[in-house]
């Protein structure tokens, strides 16, 4: 079986196989709470490098906030991370989740429930690294603006309401490709189910601007501008088409533990794909 730890904010470690949640927690019942997931990467003599901690906590903390949820505890994550990396000796590279949820619907002021998991990086993840992938084109139903000014809609809030994402995903491999980029309704680029766009034209990156869109600010493509901008390649939040994607210089999904994609096929049709621009692209994102 796959080695897995697990850990519970409260708790401490667990045995992988024990229940963690009540019937009634909200995270189970309503999808109501957050999550983060990021890479770890355990060298040989057993030392661990966590990409992008603070981002992410931040990132948590944002989420938690705009969900009406009390502020997250980053030093009670810290401990827990620490107790489940203490015992982690799998060389290579892993995929840490960290699950808040608003707790039991029986015990509304009762506290949260924050559940930290370390599982190996899937092999497909690390293949498709090699590989590069071919996505579809799907609508999202909501036009490139929609989120502004509506809160409840949740716009760049990574919930645990993944469905619609992974069905999304799922349609995807039943039409025969590897991933999705998701559209609005008024034509632009909006993201994957769980990975940002980002787009070469002439010696420029680009991604879609958070915000009115509603996806997440993905801190891998942050990374990657950041890297981007100090090696001289300017950087971009720009509105685009399918239509500029195919006349791109490269596509690529990013992500924080399946790493950087490159695109080779948008809905059958083969894109520009040069082997050096793309390493050169999951060098700067640290991948
Ligand atoms: N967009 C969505 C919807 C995601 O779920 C993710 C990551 O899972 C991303 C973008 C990429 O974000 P990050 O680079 O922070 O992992």
């Amino acid at each position: 079986m796959t080695k897995r730890a697990v850990a519970v904010l409260g708790v401490g470690l667990v045995e992988p196989d024990e229940a963690v949640l009540t019937s009634d927690d909200l995270g189970l019942t309503r999808g109501d709470g957050c999550f983060e997931a990021t890479r770890v990467v355990t060298t040989e003599d057993g030392s661990h490098l966590i990409d992008h901690l603070d981002a992410h906590l931040d990132r948590l903390q944002v989420s938690a906030q705009a969900l009406g949820m009390p502020d997250v505890d980053r030093s009670a994550w810290r401990g827990l991370i620490t107790q489940l990396l203490a015992g982690w000796d799998v060389a290579g590279e892993a995929t840490l989740k960290l699950m808040l949820t608003r707790g039991r619907e029986s015990t509304p002021t009762g506290p949260t429930t924050g559940i930290a998991t370390l599982t190996p990086t899937s092999e497909i993840s690390l293949r498709l690294r090699r590989t590069g992938i071919s996505v579809i084109i799907l609508s999202r139903g909501t036009a490139s603006y929609a989120y502004t000014a509506a809160p409840w809609l949740l716009g760049g809030v990574k919930t645990l309401s993944y469905a619609v994402n992974v069905a999304a995903s799922r349609i995807a491999l039943q039409r025969g490709a590897d991933d999705v980029i998701f559209t609005s309704s008024d034509g632009y680029i909006l993201e994957g189910p769980t990975s940002a766009v980002v787009w070469s034209s002439s010696g420029r990156l680009h991604t879609t601007p958070t915000g009115p869109t509603g996806i997440l600010a993905s801190i891998t493509q942050r990374a990657l501008f950041d890297a981007a901008e100090a090696a001289g390649i300017p950087t971009s939040y720009t509105l685009g088409t399918v239509a500029e994607l195919r006349a791109s210089d490269g596509v690529w999904l990013v992500s924080s533990a399946r790493g950087v994609v490159a695109v080779h096929t948008i809905n059958g049709n083969q894109l520009a794909h040069t082997p050096a621009l793309s390493d050169r692209i999951a060098a700067l994102a640290g991948f």
